[in-house]
């Protein structure tokens, strides 16, 4: 599932050829369950100037200032940016089609699970203040998560950091990664962790997350792919996830189990 790196890497990817001015736009039969709302809808010789990110938040900006699209990949979703409309095969599952003076961005999505918004201003900032502050940015420090489990000391430590609300921007492979590089056992209860835990939890964050996006995000089987159709190689950077033995010991055999509902990694020697 495309998490924080993987969106920032596609953020990147689409930034190189800005700007983009819009030709046309087409939408497959089947985005009634993708796009969730329609101020708009983007003109010709319109202009893209920007992409950003705000947790797992793609964000188009136009120079109409009244123009925003907002992107959330869901479970299989990417944009695709390519020099001619992707054929019959690779564009089996594009459901939205921007074809610019430049390059034709595809968005393509097998599962549906994502969701695309096409904004005006009002409705736009409404969106972004509903989204919290995400684990990136600078805000987002050891005190300010020591904060979050203070107010919440009853919550499964790998869960929790799950919950969008909180921890904007992991999803389940980081979840993992966060846990085993602050040296935690994923089981952890909130209300235990101390300040020197959320300082290790707060170091394990930045390196997990500038770790996958040097390495243009994370592809688990089949799974994501960036902006130019490529595999991320992050998970050459994952000590637990997915791996037969802990990659910070070398020695010992890595436990999956299933924690609300989702796989789950640990090292039993490393993380207490
Ligand atoms: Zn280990």
């Amino acid at each position: 599932m495309p998490e924080l790196p993987e969106v920032e890497t596609i953020k990147s990817q689409l930034s190189e050829f800005l700007p983009l001015e819009v030709q046309s736009i087409s939408f497959s039969d089947k985005t009634s369950r993708l796009i969730k709302q329609s101020d708009f809808i983007p003109q010709t010789n319109e202009i893209i100037r920007e992409f950003s990110r705000k947790g797992k938040f793609l964000i188009f900006k136009f120079d109409n200032p009244d123009h925003f699209i907002i992107s959330h990949l869901g479970m299989s979703g990417s944009w695709r940016i390519s020099p001619i409309k992707l054929d019959a095969i690779e564009g089996k599952h594009a459901h939205v089609v921007i074809v610019t003076n430049k390059k034709v961005l595809s968005y393509i999505d097998p599962r549906r699970f994502g969701k695309i918004y096409f904004l005006n201003k009002l409705n736009f900032d409404k969106k972004m203040s509903e989204s919290p502050m995400d684990i990136s940015e600078p805000g987002f420090d050891a005190q300010h998560i020591h904060s979050i489990f203070k107010k919440f000391p009853n919550k499964t430590l790998k869960t929790f950091l799950l919950d969008q609300k909180y921890f904007s921007g992991v999803g389940n492979y980081i979840a993992s990664e966060i846990c085993a590089r602050a040296k935690l056992v994923p089981t952890k209860l909130t209300g235990k962790l101390s300040q020197k835990d959320c300082l290790n939890i707060k170091a394990a964050i930045d390196l997990i997350i500038l770790g996958a996006i040097k390495t243009q995000g994370t592809t688990f089987g089949g799974g994501y792919r960036d902006a130019f159709g490529e595999k991320g190689e992050g998970v050459q950077h994952l000590v637990v996830f997915h791996q037969d033995i802990c990659q910070m010991c070398n020695k010992n055999k890595v436990i999956k189990s299933v924690l609300g509902g989702r796989g789950t990694y640990h090292c039993p020697k490393c993380q207490k």
